[in-house]
C-alpha cells in the first residue's frame, strides 16, 4: 500500500491534485431486516426472503429492528465518532423497478452517528487520519435480473429492506492508493466489531467514489460520483482512470459535469449514467409511520464498554509489550482473524517462555507467523482460519527454540514447521522422530571435538599459536560432524578449554 499524500497527475499544462471522498455502503450483520423479520442469508432463491413490509403491500408497516440500531452505534463508537441521541428516518423518494414502495427509508439530516475518524497506517511507519462526516443508517433496494429471460427482466426483493449503513468520509483523500487503505481499514475495523462482514464480492460491502482534481492549493472542483464499485481494486483503478479523464478534460477546455458514472471491471474505465439529482429531487420528509429514533440512556455507555480491542490498540499494544515494529503490528492487525491468531500464540507462548519477556521474542515470533507462516498458507491457498498449524502449536514450536535443554537450532525451525503443515503432527512429534533436538550433553559434544581436533593437529597447533580465528573454523567443524545438532556456545566453549589446554 502506497500512501503518498503528495500524489500528484502531469497534465499537459501542469500538476493536479486529486480529491477523493468515499460513500460506503455496508450491510449490517443481523438475521433479520431493518424493519421486517425476513430472513438476510446470502445467495437464497429468489424472492424466498421477502415480506409483506418488504414487498410494500398497501397498509403494511415498518417495525424497527433493534439489533441493526445497536449495530450502527457500534460502528459509530469503532470510528471514534459522535453518537446521536435522537435520529430521524426519512423518506427518500424515487422510482426503480426494485424498489416497490417508491421509497427508500433513509436518514436525511438526522443520521444517526455523527462526525468520527478512521487513523491510516502509511507505509514509512507514520499514520494519516481520515475524516468521517456521518454514518447513516437505510434499507437496501431488491435486485433487477436482467440474464435470466432473452427480452424481460426478473426482480428479487430478497435484499429489499436489508439494513445498510453508508459511511461518508469527508474529501480528505488524496490518492487511489489512500483510497484503497481506507477502505481495507475500513473493513478491517467493521470485521473487528462484527457489524458487517466485509464481503465485497458478495456486494456486502460496496463503495461510491466521489472524485474531483484541483490544482494544488485551489478551491474544490466539480465531483463526479461512481456508484457501486465492489473491490478496492476497482476503486483504485475507477480513481485514476476518472482523474486523468477530468484532467484532460478540463485542459481540453472543457468542464466536468456533476453527475453519477459506472465502473466497467473490463476496461477498466467510467462511462456517465445520470446527471446527478439533488437532493430536492428526492422530497425527502420523516416517515410518517415511524417515531423519531431515541437511544435509551445507558445504551451507548454499554455498547462502549462491550467493544472488542480495536485495530489501532491492538497495534498500539503490540508495539509496546511485545516489541513489534510498526510494520509488523500493522501487518498482524490489518485481519482479525490474523491478530487473532497472533493473539492465541503469544497468550500460549508467554508462560512457555518462562523468564524470558515477551519483547524479546515477539518480533520473533511475528516474523514466524508473518513470514515462515503465512508463506505456507499462500503456497497452499489456504486461509489462516483453515491454517493445518494452530496457533497454539505454532507457539509450541517456538518454544522449542526458547527452553535451552531441547533448544532447536534456529536453522531447523522452517523445517518442523513445513513437517507440522503437512502432517499435522506437533513439533515435539516431528523433532524426535526427526532426532532434530539440539545436542547439549557435555559428554557427546567432547566427543566430537576431540575427534576433529584429532583430525586436524596443524590447524590445532596454529591455534595454540595465537592464531585465534580458527576457533570459528573449528566451531563450523563440529557443527556439521554434529549435524547442525549441537549446542553451538557449548562447542565453543569445550573447543577452547581442549585446544588451549594441550
Ligand atoms: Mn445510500
Amino acid at each position: 500500500m502506497s500512501t503518498d499524500a503528495r500524489t500528484l497527475f502531469r497534465g499537459a499544462t501542469g500538476d493536479w491534485e486529486v480529491v477523493v471522498g468515499l460513500e460506503v455502503h455496508a450491510q449490517v450483520i443481523s438475521e433479520a431486516k431493518l424493519f421486517s423479520g425476513a430472513a438476510t442469508a446470502f445467495g437464497a432463491e429468489p424472492n424466498t426472503q421477502v415480506s409483506l413490509v418488504d414487498a410494500a403491500m398497501p397498509g403494511m408497516l415498518p417495525v424497527l429492528n433493534r439489533h441493526c440500531v445497536e449495530q450502527a452505534v457500534r460502528t459509530g463508537l469503532g470510528l471514534d465518532a459522535k453518537i446521536n441521541k435522537v435520529s430521524i428516518f426519512d423518506r427518500k423518494n424515487y422510482f426503480y423497478p426494485d424498489l416497490p414502495a417508491g421509497y427508500q427509508i433513509s436518514q436525511y439530516k438526522n443520521p444517526i452517528v455523527g462526525e468520527g475518524r478512521i487513523v491510516l497506517d502509511l507505509d514509512d511507519g507514520g499514520t494519516r487520519e481520515v475524516g468521517i462526516e456521518r454514518l447513516h443508517l437505510e434499507q437496501d433496494a431488491g435486485k433487477s435480473l436482467h440474464d435470466r429471460h432473452p427480452n424481460q427482466t426478473y426482480v428479487d426483493l430478497n435484499r429489499a429492506g436489508v439494513a445498510l449503513m453508508e459511511i461518508v468520509s469527508r474529501p480528505d483523500l488524496r490518492s487511489a492508493a489512500e483510497a484503497g487503505a481506507y477502505v481495507r481499514k475500513l473493513r478491517a475495523i467493521l470485521r473487528y466489531l462484527g457489524t458487517c462482514d466485509g464481503n465485497m464480492e458478495e456486494g456486502s460491502l460496496r463503495a461510491d467514489v466521489n472524485v474531483s482534481v484541483r490544482r494544488p492549493g485551489e478551491p474544490l472542483g466539480t465531483r463526479t460520483e461512481t456508484k457501486n464499485v465492489n473491490s478496492i481494486r476497482f476503486v483504485e483503478a475507477a480513481i485514476n482512470y476518472e482523474a486523468r479523464r477530468q484532467i484532460e478534460l478540463i485542459e481540453g477546455g472543457g468542464q466536468v459535469v456533476q453527475e453519477t458514472r459506472l465502473y466497467d471491471p473490463e476496461s477498466g474505465t467510467t462511462r456517465e449514467m445520470r446527471t446527478k439529482e439533488e437532493a430536492h429531487d428526492y422530497r425527502y420528509f420523516p416517515d410518517p409511520d415511524l417515531l423519531p429514533l431515541v437511544l435509551e440512556d445507558g445504551l451507548i455507555e454499554r455498547l462502549r464498554a462491550e467493544l472488542p480491542e480495536l485495530p489501532d490498540r491492538k497495534k498500539t499494544r503490540y508495539m509496546r509489550d511485545y516489541g513489534l515494529s510498526p510494520y509488523n503490528a500493522t501487518v498482524l492487525v490489518a485481519e482479525r482473524d490474523v491478530a487473532k491468531f497472533f493473539d492465541d500464540g503469544m497468550t500460549k507462548l508467554i508462560p512457555l517462555a518462562g523468564e524470558v519477556p515477551p519483547q524479546r521474542f515477539g518480533t520473533d515470533f511475528a516474523n514466524l507467523v508473518i513470514m515462515d507462516l503465512f508463506g505456507l498458507l499462500n503456497a497452499s491457498d489456504t486461509a489462516i482460519s483453515d491454517s493445518p498449524i494452530s496457533a497454539e502449536a505454532l507457539a509450541e514450536l517456538y518454544a522449542l527454540r526458547l527452553k535451552s535443554e531441547v533448544s532447536l537450532p534456529g536453522h531447523l525451525v522452517k523445517r518442523v514447521l513445513a513437517k507440522m503443515f503437512q502432517s499435522g503432527k506437533s513439533a515435539e512429534q516431528i523433532v524426535d522422530e526427526e532426532g532434530l533436538r539440539q545436542v547439549s550433553d557435555a559428554g557427546e559434544i567432547e566427543a566430537l571435538v576431540a575427534k576433529v581436533v584429532a583430525e586436524n593437529p596443524d590447524k590445532a597447533a596454529e591455534v595454540r599459536a595465537g592464531k585465534d580465528k580458527l576457533v570459528g573454523w573449528f566451531v563450523g567443524q563440529v557443527m556439521k560432524a554434529s549435524g547442525g545438532k549441537a549446542n553451538p556456545q557449548l562447542v565453543n566453549q569445550v573447543l577452547r578449554t581442549r585446544l588451549l589446554q594441550e
